[in-house]
């Protein structure tokens, strides 16, 4: 579904992603792990176009949606308005957002409300209901876990599992908190300074010394 093939991104003189490859196959659930300034963000906003690589291939098989670091809301529009922007450009029938209510029936008291006036994890909802609205078949979420309770989290992340599981959509989780990814995907890549340095099934990744000394507190 997804095929990206030895992509570099440069800002300027510096390498931001140095030759990286990875897969996301139909319906697969996959994280790309990293410390801060790894290159995730760059990644992702090079597979949905805002950055612009200066050599390798990025190859989709169908639509893409992405949930950006930090939600970026329309804060003083209301939740139902920032909905409708993530079918923008689509046929009329599918602006409608009645099936991301039922997929958070807790944005339905909240739809008149403006989006900046909303909790973390309310917002979260939102930009994940607004990516939803794309109908898209991989989703691609930067920082889900990013300021949320642990709680919060946990309930967006079985909203996740439950789209891949009963939608067969596919995404890519782009998370620092190592231990979340590993547990909700079954395969991830880990990413240092623009390279990837591990890859494989999150099972032998937790096992890995390297990893586990980097990423997991070397526990
Ligand atoms: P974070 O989790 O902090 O967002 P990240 O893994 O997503 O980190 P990127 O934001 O992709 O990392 O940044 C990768 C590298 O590229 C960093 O060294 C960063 O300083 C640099 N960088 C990112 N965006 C730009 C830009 N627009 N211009 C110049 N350098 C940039």
């Amino acid at each position: 579904m997804l095929e990206v093939r030895d992509l570099v991104v440069r800002y300027g003189t510096a390498t931001a992603l140095d030759e990286v490859s990875l897969d996301v196959g139909p319906g697969e659930m996959v994280a790309l792990v990293g410390a801060n300034g790894a290159g995730k963000s760059t990644l992702v906003n090079t597979l949905s176009g805002i950055v612009r690589p200066s050599a390798g291939v990025v190859r989709l098989d169908g639509r893409l949606a992405q949930v950006p670091e930090g939600r970026q809301l329309f804060a003083s529009l209301t939740v139902e308005t920032n909905l409708r922007l993530g079918a923008w450009g689509l046929a009329r029938a599918r602006r409608d957002p009645a099936r991301i209510y039922a997929l958070f029936p807790d944005l339905v008291a909240l739809r008149g409300r403006p989006a900046g006036s909303l909790s973390g994890g309310q917002q979260q909802m939102v930009a994940v209901g607004r990516a939803l609205m794309a109908d898209p078949d991989l989703l691609a979420v930067d920082e889900l876990s990013l300021g949320l309770a642990p709680m919060v989290v946990r309930d967006l992340a079985e909203h996740l599992t439950q789209l891949n599981r009963e939608r067969g959509l596919a995404v890519l989780l782009i998370e620092q908190e190592t231990t979340l990814a590993f547990s909700l995907c079954s395969r991830a890549y880990v990413l240092e300074a623009g390279r990837v340095v591990a890859s494989g099934p999150s099972a032998s990744l937790r096992e890995d010394p390297a990893v586990v000394s980097a990423y997991l507190g070397g526990l």
